[in-house]
């Protein structure tokens, strides 16, 4: 059985940059479990069409955080990087 859902239910305004309109889409959530950062994939969120800011959805952020760690959950935006604490990989160059 499919309802037919109006835009709207899917679109809402940007509060970022007030002229966007952020669009729900799946992603993948990246998010700190202790030292470990971990990846969920489809994981819904809103993303806008003019400045691409994204709100990953509460909801699902509250499941989360229920099937993994009350600590967890905490978003990490796209552009931040965190360096990983790995040697240089030592690899010989090809002949
Ligand atoms: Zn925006």
């Amino acid at each position: 059985m499919k309802t037919h859902t109006t835009e709207n239910l899917e679109i809402q305004p940007c509060r970022k940059c007030q002229g966007g309109r952020k669009h729900l889409q799946t992603v993948t959530l990246m998010t700190w479990l202790g030292d470990d950062l971990i990846t969920v994939p489809d994981f819904p969120a809103w993303i806008c069409d003019l400045c691409g800011h994204r709100t990953y959805d509460t909801h699902a952020l509250a499941q989360l955080s229920l099937l993994l760690n009350p600590d967890a959950g905490t978003p990490v935006q796209p552009g931040v990087h965190h360096p990983a604490k790995k040697p240089p990989a030592n690899i010989p160059p090809p002949v």
